[in-house]
């Protein structure tokens, strides 16, 4: 049998006569320590259905479904299945997308559905051939951001190209012309049939 060594008797010693460091939730509230990751809250006029949160989410408790039909993304949040990494806020583009609580820890219920929340964005489709293009709320704020820059470049068409799994070797070398001239609307290209698609703002 091995007997406990001193310095461990010491701590139990010491532990009999300082209070508990856990606290007596629920029978009294619970005050989480600076900088706790709790719940991640997602504020929808800053989220612009992006996918970036989802592709960082280690546990996958972020899905995105496309439905064509309706034209709208739905974004699914899991948070039975969250370990509060803090990555999709780390990741978010609009940097305001989704911010993990530091108040908000209760979460245990008996229903997982729950714990998942929804959102829904309106989906760019492409009139001419259908492909999904982005979210219109998400290639706004890249427009805002970027201007002209934001659609220049065949990096950002190949990218896209990619992502819409393309043929190989599909010719992406196309004039983009500026969309700036005027303020309410612009063009760009379909990564998919490389034809104009005019975008506008909803006033
Ligand atoms: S905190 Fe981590 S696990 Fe939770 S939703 Fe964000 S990225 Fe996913
Ligand atoms: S990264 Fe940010 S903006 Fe993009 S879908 Fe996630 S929360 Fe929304």
């Amino acid at each position: 049998m091995k007997y406990p060594k001193l310095r461990e008797l010491k701590e139990a010693v010491i532990s009999l006569f300082t209070p508990a460091y856990t606290s007596k939730f629920p029978f009294e509230p619970h005050v989480p320590f600076e900088k706790f990751r709790g719940k991640p809250v997602v504020d929808d006029k800053n989220c612009v259905g992006c996918e970036t949160c989802a592709n960082v989410c280690p546990p996958n408790a972020i899905t995105f479904t496309d439905n064509r039909e309706k034209g709208v993304r739905i974004i699914r949040r899991d948070y039975g299945k969250c370990i509060f990494c803090g990555q999709c806020q780390e990741h978010c583009i609009t940097g305001k997308g989704v911010t993990l609580s530091d108040k908000i820890y209760d979460m245990a219920v008996f229903e997982r559905d729950k714990v998942v929340e929804f959102q829904e964005k309106e989906l760019l489709i492409c009139k001419n051939c259908g492909a999904i293009i982005t979210t219109r709320d998400h290639l706004l704020y890249m427009h805002k951001k970027l201007g002209p820059k934001a659609f220049a470049s065949i990096l950002n068409l190949n990218v896209l190209n990619q992502k819409l799994r393309l043929e190989e070797g599909q010719d992406t070398s196309v004039d983009i012309k500026d969309g700036l001239k005027r303020k309410d609307m612009f063009n760009i290209i379909c990564p998919n049939c490389l034809r104009q698609v005019l975008v506008k703002y909803l006033h």
